[in-house]
């Protein structure tokens, strides 16, 4: 019988990976959590008109990439491309703007895509992210800017850039519209048949092309930072101002635009520069959307917000795994399992305590505990169990204890100096 495959552009994380994952997580939520940012889980599936009327009709995600479905009531539904527009929809449906603001959120979870699968971009990837929603002033943009060069840093990666660009408020977009329109006019000969939709129905999203060929033709696009009304630049000013007072560098792009239809005043993206990724370099990317809230039938709110790809990031940790803990080796497989129990109590599940199951040879389980890392060897044999003195072997540094009691046990293998 031939063997089943998962389906084209998804991926399994596997024991090692997932333990770096679960490091990631930890970290995020002990970073979110100190800046005062709360979980909300939504479903996998949303209606589809909820992406379409969001993310924007006209958008590459909507386009090309959603995994639409009609369930077997003929409800069109969608599988999340992305997170935001689910926040926004649950934010309005359980009136949370009537919660003190700004309400701040974070997410993880699997998003969906039906894109080329390469390196850094699967069809069914991962996110982790957050959203605050319900304020204005810069301050906010810059805390999650703060927040997410936080967690990143935290996890060991230095080599990231933020670039940064304003793309103002309506009026100014409409002006930048304008003259991008005029500018792309006379290229839409040369440039990729996205970019010729892309020109008729939303030129902005020209500058989003991944087609080296057609980037280079927008090198002297017009500049958004040139047709900022009075109000737009201000709050830019101001942004930047904040992110040399937080000492952040950014360098500002004033191409970047970013693939989503919501986007107004700031967004951004933070970039590696390790060749890992090839050309999926961008980790983080974010920005303000101050229309979405009320676009979706809530009340005014302005919010902000930024995802991570959990897969490109942790492409760029190495994965250094320890199992730790302690093995017990016995000639009684169900008395190695009653002390199992007992010590993974009286140890809080702080570590590891795992044992043989088919009572194998003596050497065959030491070996088995040194090649799985563990840190202790515990020998469990008819004489220890008789006398109830351990001998505790350290796996590390070959060092053994003799004629431990229980309690000696628990106390040397839970230490953090007991190595
Ligand atoms: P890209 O420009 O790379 O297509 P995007 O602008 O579509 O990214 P966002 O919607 O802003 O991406 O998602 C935020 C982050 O999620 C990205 O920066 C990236 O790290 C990750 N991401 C997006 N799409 C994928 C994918 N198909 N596979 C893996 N990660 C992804
Ligand atoms: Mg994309």
């Amino acid at each position: 019988m031939s063997k089943l495959k998962a389906p084209r552009g998804t991926q399994d994380i596997l024991a090692e990976d997932s333990k770096l994952w679960q490091k990631i997580e930890a970290e995020a939520i002990k970073v979110f959590a100190a800046a005062g940012f709360n979980e909300i889980r939504t479903p996998i599936f949303e209606s589809t008109e909820l992406f379409s009327r969001a993310v924007g009709e006209d958008s590459d995600i909507v386009n090309k990439e959603m995994y639409s479905f009609t369930d077997k009531s003929d409800r069109p539904l969608t599988l999340r491309p992305e997170a935001t527009a689910a926040i926004v929809r649950a934010y309005n449906e359980h009136s949370l703007e009537r919660a003190p603001k700004p309400h701040k959120l974070w997410y993880r979870g699997p998003m969906f895509r039906y894109e080329r699968p390469q390196t850094g971009r699967y069809r069914q990837f991962h996110q982790i992210g957050i959203e605050a929603i319900g304020s204005k002033p810069p301050y906010i943009d810059l805390e999650i800017i703060q927040v997410g060069m936080q967690l990143l840093s935290n996890l060991g990666l230095n080599d990231l850039t933020l670039y940064i660009n304003s793309l103002g408020n309506q009026a100014s977009r409409e002006a930048y519209t304008k003259a991008l329109k005029d500018f792309l006019s006379g290229l839409q000969e040369d440039v990729c048949e996205d970019c010729q939709r892309r020109y008729q129905q939303n030129p902005l999203r020209a500058l989003d092309c991944k087609q080296e060929a057609d980037q280079a033709l927008y090198k002297n696009a017009p500049s958004l930072q040139d047709y900022l009304d009075e109000e737009s630049k201000e709050i830019w000013t101001a942004m930047l101002q904040g992110l040399d007072k937080l000492a952040i560098k950014y360098i500002v792009d004033p191409r970047l635009v970013r693939g989503l239809d919501y986007y107004s005043h700031a967004v951004f993206e933070i970039k590696t520069s390790s060749k890992e990724l090839a050309g999926q370099n961008t980790v983080l990317a974010g920005g303000r959307y101050d229309k979405l809230v009320k676009d979706l039938g809530g009340q005014e709110s302005p919010a902000v917000g930024w995802a991570l790809g959990l897969e490109r990031l942790a492409s760029l940790i190495e994965n250094k795994t320890e199992t730790g803990g302690l093995y017990i080796i016995s000639d009684s497989a169900m008395d190695a399992q009653i002390l199992a129990r007992k010590l993974r109590q009286d140890t809080n599940n702080s570590i590891t305590i795992d044992y043989d199951y088919n009572s194998s040879k003596f050497n065959k389980q030491l070996e088995r505990a040194i090649k799985r890392s563990y840190d202790w060897a515990l020998f469990y044999m008819e004489d220890e169990r008789n006398s109830g003195k351990f001998k505790l072997k350290n796996l590390r540094e070959t060092v053994e204890y003799n004629d431990l009691d229980y309690d000696a046990v628990v106390a040397r293998t839970t230490s953090c100096n007991a190595l």
